[in-house]
């Protein structure tokens, strides 16, 4: 073997997580320094740079180390997510498989997850007849949401819905590779389409309802970063004129699908709660009131709790 390029003295990890830092930042790549280091690691089987042994941050890397290497920091210089470079990705401490063009999840969508735990915690009427919640998520991507609620609820049970293939199959592969496979139900849906609601029935009615949907302003998409617009399906992140072409449309089919008690817990731009409490009261046949926002990490309005009306 010899390298495409020769790398003279470039011999341990330290030495390359600098190499490709200082060629990353050269090249106007976002986040130069975490991509190599997260690059490297994985390279020697480690997650982080930090949690490597010490003994390998000096150790000479093997050719067949630094081709690999080598290759991943290309993808980088396409501005290829690290998520994808990598394969795998963190969230809530769930280690998920990641591929293109599956969204990739957000550190922020912890918050969502989080205020779904709490509610459920704080709220006994939100037990199904099996002894946990019943939940249904719009819009499973890679399953982050549904399987991280799985693992933290053990007596829930989670209806996951995409309308995309790539999403249907990596919920699945997460979903085994995590052994929540039996506590799970992941149907291909576009809750869009006229009626699609109805196949949902006979899962019986749900507790709640969750979704990161897609809620991006049209006009806004392309100030997206590269890595998004390259790689990630636009149909995940596209609300249309208003991020509200989604939102809308679970709003108007949950009334059919949850019990009278149930929540619906929604993701959202900072200007949706404004949009949606607006929506609700043009359409109070849907008997839905917006009774809590809350605010994600850095302070903006993120995510919404909505509850049908009391009778
Ligand atoms: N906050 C997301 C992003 O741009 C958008 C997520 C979404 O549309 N669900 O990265």
């Amino acid at each position: 073997w010899r390298p495409h390029r020769p790398l003279p003295g470039l011999l341990n990890a330290t030495e390359l997580v600098s190499h490709w830092t200082a060629i990353f930042e050269k090249r106007g790549i976002p986040e130069a320094q975490a991509s190599s280091e997260y690059i490297v690691a994985h390279v020697l089987g480690a997650k982080t740079f930090q949690s490597l042994r010490p003994v390998l941050w000096t150790q000479p890397l093997t050719p067949w180390q630094l081709q690999c290497i080598q290759e991943l920091s290309s993808c980088r210089l396409q501005r290829m997510p690290v998520q994808y470079i990598l394969g795998e990705w963190d969230f809530q401490g769930l280690s998920l498989k990641m591929a293109p063009p599956v969204f990739i999840p957000r550190p922020e969508t912890e918050g969502l997850v989080e205020w779904v735990l709490e509610e459920v915690a704080q709220r006994p009427h939100a037990v199904g007849a099996q002894g946990g919640p019943l939940i249904l998520e719009v819009g499973c991507g890679s399953g982050a949401i549904s399987l991280s609620l799985l693992s933290q609820l053990p007596q829930s049970r989670v209806i996951a819905v995409d309308k995309g293939e790539d999403a249907i199959c990596l919920t699945r592969e997460n979903a085994q590779r995590l052994q929540l496979q039996d506590r799970i139900r992941i149907v291909p849906l576009d809750v869009t389409s006229e009626g699609s609601w109805a196949h949902l029935l006979p899962w019986g009615p749900m507790d709640l309802v969750v979704s990161n949907p897609p809620y991006v302003f049209h006009q806004d998409m392309e100030q997206l970063a590269p890595e998004i617009l390259s790689y990630e399906d636009p149909a995940a992140l596209d609300g249309g004129e208003e991020g509200m072409d989604i939102i809308t449309h679970i709003l108007a089919l949950a009334p059919r699908l949850l019990k009278d008690s149930g929540s619906i817990f929604l993701e959202v731009d900072p200007r949706h709660p404004e949009l949606v409490g607006g929506w609700l009261q043009s359409r109070p046949d849907l008997s839905l009131d917006l009774v809590a926002v809350r605010k994600d990490f850095c302070g903006r309005s993120r995510f919404l709790h909505i509850q049908r009306s009391g009778p």
